[in-house]
């Protein structure tokens, strides 16, 4: 089957006030199929909020091509069928949430895209239900928690009823509560809603659960793979500034002091298998 997103060597330039131009994505090829669970990582800059706006058609390239479920993004009759399809979550929840009751913020999409209002009941209760925030129905959002914010937020894109869901640092202004919570929410829409998911992260613990790691650095896609075969090139990545997760840092110390740690863990739970087998 054709991937649900081909981005075919993409390029983007930003032009600056003196003239000067920023290439912010550099001829970046990439198919995701359905169903996908897809980490980008890479420092500031490296081109990660320009390729996730690519993908719904925020930014059109200026050149090479993206196709979305089969729709180019550049065909300004089908913006509207790709921006359905293809949802974006952003860094801070405050700046997404529209109304002034959790559950006509979730009828917001639905409603902008004319469902017939006993639908859009059906909508907003399955997407509350899918964050886990039905009981919050009544609430006011802003007396949310960070994570329930953002929950919400998503909510808001699932009521639209989208086959992929692009978040870009969803949980970069959260607790580490909150950050389990949208982590959780994502891994679910993924495994039970069958939702190809692109997230963007600079927490590299966030990128362990995926199917694949995409590792972005000036504009390009240096690395790509899944995340044992990433993580494993710790010194490369240390190179262009990247951490890696707490375990796959410690097996690496290990193995350069002479302990025979054997496979690349990345849970606490495969390093002590390792150690004590
Ligand atoms: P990331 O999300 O990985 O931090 P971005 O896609 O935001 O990267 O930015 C890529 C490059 O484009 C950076 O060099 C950034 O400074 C530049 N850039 C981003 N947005 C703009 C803009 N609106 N105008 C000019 N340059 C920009
Ligand atoms: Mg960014």
């Amino acid at each position: 089957m054709e991937p649900i997103i081909q981005i075919k060597d993409v390029y983007y330039r930003y032009a600056g006030n003196e003239g000067e131009e920023t290439t912010a994505l550099d001829g970046v090829s990439l198919d995701i199929r359905k169903g996908e669970f897809v980490a980008v990582i890479g420092h500031n800059g490296s081109g990660k909020s320009t390729l996730a706006k690519h993908i719904n058609g925020l930014m059109l390239p200026m050149s090479g091509q993206v196709i979305v479920k089969g729709m180019d993004t550049r065909d300004e009759n089908l913006i509207w069928d790709i921006r359905q399809v293809a949802g974006m979550v952003f860094q801070n929840p405050d700046n997404q949430l529209v109304a002034t009751i959790v559950e006509e913020d979730v009828a917001f999409g639905p409603e902008n895209l004319a469902v017939p209002p006993e639908q859009i009941r059906l909508r907003v209760d399955d997407a509350l239900k899918a964050v886990k925030m039905l009981q919050f129905a009544k609430s006011a959002p802003h007396l949310l928690s960070g994570g329930q914010k953002q929950r919400l937020a998503i909510a808001g894109i699932i009521a639209m009823r989208p086959e992929i869901i692009i978040l870009d640092e969803p949980t970069a202004m959260l607790d580490p509560s909150g950050r389990k919570e949208v982590m959780d929410t994502v891994h679910y829409l993924n495994e039970e809603e069958g939702i190809t998911i692109v997230h963007i992260t600079h927490f590299m613990e966030e990128a362990i659960r995926a199917h694949r790691v995409v590792v972005m650095e000036e504009g390009r896609i240096i690395m790509d793979g899944p995340p044992r075969e990433i993580f494993r090139q710790v010194s490369e990545l240390r190179e262009i500034g990247l951490d890696v997760p707490q375990i796959a840092e410690l097996a690496y110390e290990l193995k350069k002091e002479g302990f025979p740690i054997t496979g690349d863990p990345l849970s606490t739970e495969e390093m002590v298998n390792i150690l004590c087998p």
